[in-house]
């Protein structure tokens, strides 16, 4: 029996097909199948989904169904394999994972079904095995009696497909915060909470519709279109609201909508898109119906590509540094700060705004910031014996680092490496993370510190737990945040704000270096208050390595000449 060995195949809308030729030569059957809708699947020539008839088993459909190993490995995102009978016959079956990027670069997730048909099986084995593989599969939730996912996924394709001139919609919704349902309340109260609001969506769905509950405390609906869809769904989200009467808990219920333009994509694929829009307004209390657009999809769509192309584009030099200068009170560079931007191959820009966040929330950040730092601790071995020798770069660092770095470390390990003094590395950590007392932060600090780097406390001003952090951190360096300056301009109650900001620092031993200075007036008043260091768009934008350079040689020769 041929195997596969990878666990999950990635494929482009492109490439599948030629694969599936290929693996056709070494199996029986070869296939892409759908196992949540039970419908064989293939792709077409321009990139869309084409669905095949339902229950995709080559024998008997019902004494497959208990055991699919592509229902299996749908579920368990694994390989699957094993041997059926079925009629006397042989059945050598392995399902892969396998996940396709469409034309229109939505990734679908099916599986690919390898068959090998085997020698005939006659006698008492084969109806032994026969009745083991007997079964059906459950489309019901066992507690509310409403439909389960599979349920769910199976009737809303067997309702577009009897009703095709219709109109529908798909509904993801969420209780919020249901979690402390039954922590408050017990969880027998728990449960009816989830049953009654089983039983509204159920007769908000009336004759034509389906309702499932499709996870703990989630739910998927499926109703034509109406006009007053919104009006007839806030008089049941009221009716869940009154479920729970409590002065401590308010009970609340959140719908995304998804319109069904296109019938033919998968059922997953239209309650993700539902799902896109709850996620907008998740604990909003104002708004608890979200309609899908396709902003939202273009949102995932890039976390998404963020996320699967990271460690390729990292190794393939997409990530660079970028160097805003640090300016003296005297006018002179001292020093910048190295800020990562993303360059596609095609020359396109990206800012850290559009990928720092997304790159945060998957984990992915401390290898990008350890890049980062070494790409920082090269640029300093580079220009050892030049004119740029005396520059020293900051570098910054995530919350997230402290959890899967060893920040204090690492930097000293980059140093050595590069044979850098580590105070020419200086290292920003945001006021965020400082503030988070769950991390080893404060020991790392104190190490970098003993290690001769200087430590930095960025977008001071920005979260709220500012002056208590600066009563047990000692950073050497505090950078206003330039928002907090924004404000401040032409307002007497922030200048005075301002001052005493600069005078604490300065008692507390602390350098001030303010950032985001955009005017020559922002900088005489910062200088008039006390500040001795700049950083902002008045003295320059953040500009490539080469360009710095540029910069501070020109500086000599305006200074020289
Ligand atoms: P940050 O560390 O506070 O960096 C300063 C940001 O303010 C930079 O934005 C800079 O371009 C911008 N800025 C500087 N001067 C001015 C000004 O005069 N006016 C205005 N409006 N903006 C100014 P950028 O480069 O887009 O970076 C944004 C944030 O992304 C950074 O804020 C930092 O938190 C994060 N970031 C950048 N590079 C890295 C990195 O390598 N690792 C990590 N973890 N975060 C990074
Ligand atoms: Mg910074
Ligand atoms: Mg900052």
């Amino acid at each position: 029996m041929e195997t596969i060995t990878k666990q999950m195949l990635e494929y482009t809308w492109k490439s599948v097909n030629p694969a599936l030729d290929t693996m056709r030569n070494m199996f029986d059957l070869a296939r892409l199948v759908d196992a949540e809708e039970c419908r064989e699947i293939s792709v077409s020539e321009n990139g869309a989904l084409q669905f095949g008839r339902a229950c995709y088993a080559v024998w008997n459909a019902d004494h497959r169904c208990a055991n699919c190993t592509s229902y299996q490995s749908c579920h368990t995102h694994q390989r699957k394999s094993r041997v059926e009978y079925f009629d006397g016959k042989e059945y050598q079956i392995q399902s892969v994972p396998v996940q396709i990027t469409l034309a229109d670069e939505t990734v679908y997730s099916c599986n690919l079904e390898l068959i090998n048909f085997g020698e005939s099986m006659e006698g008492a084995e084969t109806s032994k095995n026969t009745r083991e593989t007997t079964g059906y599969i459950s489309t019901h939730d066992k507690m509310t009696g409403i439909l389960n996912w599979d349920g769910f996924c199976k009737q809303v394709r067997s309702l577009m497909m009897e009703h095709p001139s219709k109109t529908y919609l798909i509904l993801s919704a969420n209780i919020q915060n249901f979690k402390l349902v039954n922590s408050l309340f017990g969880r027998n109260i728990g449960e009816y909470v989830l049953i009654e609001i089983s039983d509204i969506l159920k007769e908000f769905c009336g004759a034509e519709g389906l309702a499932a509950r499709t996870g703990g405390d989630t739910f998927s609906v499926c109703i034509p279109k109406t006009e007053d869809v919104e009006k007839r769904l806030m008089t049941r989200i009221s009716q869940v609201r009154s479920l729970i009467e409590s002065p401590s808990y308010h009970l609340n219920i959140h719908f995304g909508i998804y319109e069904v333009v296109d019938p033919n994509i998968p059922i997953s694929i239209m309650s993700d898109r539902a799902y896109m829009a709850l996620q907008t307004i998740r604990g909003n209390r104002e708004k608890n119906i979200a309609w899908f657009n396709e902003v939202m999809l273009k949102n995932v769509l890039h976390e998404q590509k963020v996320i699967s192309d990271f460690e390729n584009n990292l190794r393939s030099g997409q990530f660079v540094i970028y160097l805003q200068p640090q300016v003296s009170a005297q006018g002179k560079i001292e020093g910048a700060e190295c800020l990562v931007r993303w360059i596609l191959p095609e020359g396109k820009m990206i800012p850290p705004l559009e990928f720092i966040g997304i790159l945060e929330q998957s984990d992915l950040i401390a290898a990008l910031d350890k890049y980062v730092w070494e790409l920082a601790a090269k640029q300093l071995s580079l220009w050892k014996g030049t004119e740029y020798q005396d520059m020293y770069l900051s570098v910054n660092v995530s919350p997230q680092d402290f959890y899967y770095v060893d920040v204090a470390n690492t930097m000293l390990a980059l140093c050595k490496q590069y044979d850098i003094p580590p105070k020419k590395l200086h290292v920003e950590i945001t006021e965020t993370a400082l503030a988070d007392e769950t991390q080893n932060n404060r020991q790392t600090i104190e190490l970098l510190q003993k290690e001769g780097f200087i430590v930095e406390i960025d977008d001071f001003g920005k979260g709220s737990s500012s002056l208590s952090l600066l009563k047990d951190i000692k950073a050497d360096v505090l950078k206003i945040d330039m928002g907090f300056l924004r404000q401040s301009e032409n307002n007497v109650r922030g200048n005075i704000i301002l001052e005493m900001v600069i005078d604490m620092a300065k008692r507390l031993n602390m350098e001030v270096i303010s950032e985001g200075v955009e005017t020559e007036g922002q900088l005489k008043n910062l200088t008039e208050l006390g500040c001795h260091m700049f950083q902002g768009y008045y003295f320059s934008k953040p500009i490539p390595v080469a360009a710095f350079e540029e910069m501070i040689k020109d500086s000599y020769v305006n200074n020289n000449g």
